[in-house]
């Protein structure tokens, strides 16, 4: 199995990867609020760890992969105080909760599936593990490190960092927390400014509720991946990944949650994607400031000036490392639109390469293992890319004559090109992930376009035009335009 070399959050250095068992990965990464239709911003995350997911098992691990859904708890601003995200999207509706979480859990997945991310192996929710939760508040109480206030569990903080060392994800000291924590304004239960709630009573209009021994109320959101990446990985798993923002403080209190009551730390390695800016400013919901896949796929937006395809879009992600920030332009999608071409247009170029007796010009193990290398180190696909156009511009010196590939060295680099562009990027070229039914047909037609387009390069106008009026005879015209073939049912 190749050496794999990950970026820990915690030591804040490259590692190397040496997974609890054998064989076997454990990844836990914290899950979308599903309140609204996820922006660019929350796929580039989830298209990093579909990255990592990816490679790690095409590497030969067995792979359980958890991300969960933040269907209740999360409360606005993050803080211990306000509405629920959910239950506020509801009220403002007149609907039910459980629609609002339906809905956007909907539009997630499709959202997904269109960028062609693999689902995870589980996808628990946090209404379904309240039990678990509770059980987990009990287990703090019972350690001292959580007190109940007016029907009100909160974690103690301080009482915690004497014995522990609350702040060593993200380096924050305790006493800048104090510091820099705002003061309680006489309307919160807590003793202390930094405490987080474990468990908060509900007010009487507040509709998400569940029975527990302190009061009819709802669990804090930090306490909800603490419950369900411990329940289906262990209460020590190898990586816990999300977005670079949940170091603070949620996933410091994760740590805390799940450190005081096992002495263990829960997680060996934690990942953490850089965020998606757009005009320089941090995607987000709350400000406005983002993007909707849909609204880039259809071009309906006041952003760009012309649609990108979730593939381009996905091309363009990778193109950065995910520990890097990426900013959103119209440029820079640009770019990438001609590089994706050009792979694309590269990669069908050599299925129609006229082989030679011998490969002159290239050494496929060398290059294949430098393509290793880059997804070694960290994952670093902006690496793989750059190999890949190495491998593109072979290609096109084989077809102008001034290098050559032998039959069976093109088959091993159609098979190796496969690997990296579709198993690994998860990009799959012209075939855009649809989520209505006529996905299969879709997909069918498409084929055939490559195919007519391979019989045409090869002169084989017979077969070309079979495929087109035998499509016609079922009732699907081609249309040939400038930059490809499209059609019509
Ligand atoms: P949320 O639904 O807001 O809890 O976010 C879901 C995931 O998206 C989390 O892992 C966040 O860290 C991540 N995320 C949110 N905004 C961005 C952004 N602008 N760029 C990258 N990831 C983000
Ligand atoms: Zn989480």
């Amino acid at each position: 199995m190749q050496q794999l070399t990950v970026y820990n959050s915690l030591s804040g250095k490259k590692e190397v990867f040496t997974p609890i068992t054998k064989n076997y990965v454990g990844m836990y990464v914290c899950g979308p609020t599903v309140y609204s239709n996820v922006h660019l911003g929350n796929c580039r995350t989830f298209i990093s760890f579909d990255l990592i997911f990816r490679y790690l098992k095409h590497i030969g691990y067995k792979v359980r992969y958890v991300r969960n859904i933040t269907d209740a708890g999360h409360l606005e601003n993050d803080a211990d105080e306000g509405e629920d995200r959910i239950a506020k999207k509801a009220r403002l509706e007149a609907i039910e909760p459980m629609e609002v979480v339906q809905r956007y859990t909907v539009d997630f997945h499709k959202t997904l599936y269109q960028f062609n991310n693999l689902p995870p192996s589980i996808e628990p929710t946090a209404t379904g593990h309240i039990i678990e939760q509770i059980e987990i508040i009990k287990s703090i109480l019972k350690k001292g490190f959580a007190y109940e206030i007016n029907g009100s569990v909160y974690f103690d903080v301080l009482k915690y960092n004497e014995t522990h060392s609350y702040g060593k994800l993200s380096g924050r000291k305790i006493e800048d927390l104090i510091h820099n924590t705002r003061s309680l304004d006489g309307q919160s239960d807590k003793k202390n400014p930094q405490d987080f709630a474990l468990w908060k009573k509900a007010e009487p209009r507040h509709i998400m509720r569940w029975p527990s021994p302190w009061s009819d109320g709802f669990p804090g959101w930090h306490l909800e991946c603490t419950a369900m990446s411990t329940k289906y990985l262990g209460n020590q798993f190898d990586i816990h990944g999300g977005g670079m923002d949940l170091k603070f403080p949620h996933h410091e209190c994760e740590i805390a949650q799940a450190e005081c009551i096992t002495e263990q730390s829960p997680v060996n390695y934690w990942l953490h994607a850089n965020m998606l800016t757009l005009n320089g400013q941090k995607m987000a919901k709350s400000t406005g400031n983002n993007i909707l896949p849909e609204e880039m796929f259809s071009g309906e937006n006041s952003i760009f000036t012309k649609p990108f395809s979730p593939e381009v879009v996905r091309f363009f992600l990778l193109q950065s490392h995910y520990r890097s920030i990426v900013d959103l332009s119209e440029d820079a999608l640009l770019a990438s639109e001609k590089g994706y071409n050009k792979l694309k247009e590269g990669y069908l170029l050599l299925t129609q390469l006229t082989s030679s007796t011998k490969t002159e010009g290239f050494d496929i193990a060398q290059w294949e293992d430098l393509c290793y290398k880059a997804m070694s180190d960290d994952f670093n696909s902006p690496m793989l890319i750059a190999q890949l156009f190495e491998a593109i511009r072979f290609i096109n010196s084989v077809n102008n004559g001034s290098a050559s590939i032998s039959k069976s060295d093109q088959l091993k680099l159609v098979e190796k090109m496969k690997n990296f562009i579709e198993d690994i990027m998860g990009i799959s070229f012209g075939k855009s992930k649809k989520s209505d039914s006529n996905t299969a047909l879709e997909g069918t037609v498409n084929m055939l376009i490559d195919f007519r387009k391979i019989a045409r390069d090869n002169k084989d106008f017979q077969t070309s035009d079979r495929i087109r009026d035998e499509l016609s005879g079922l009732g699907i015209q081609l249309k040939d335009e400038k930059d490809g073939t499209s059609f019509i049912i």
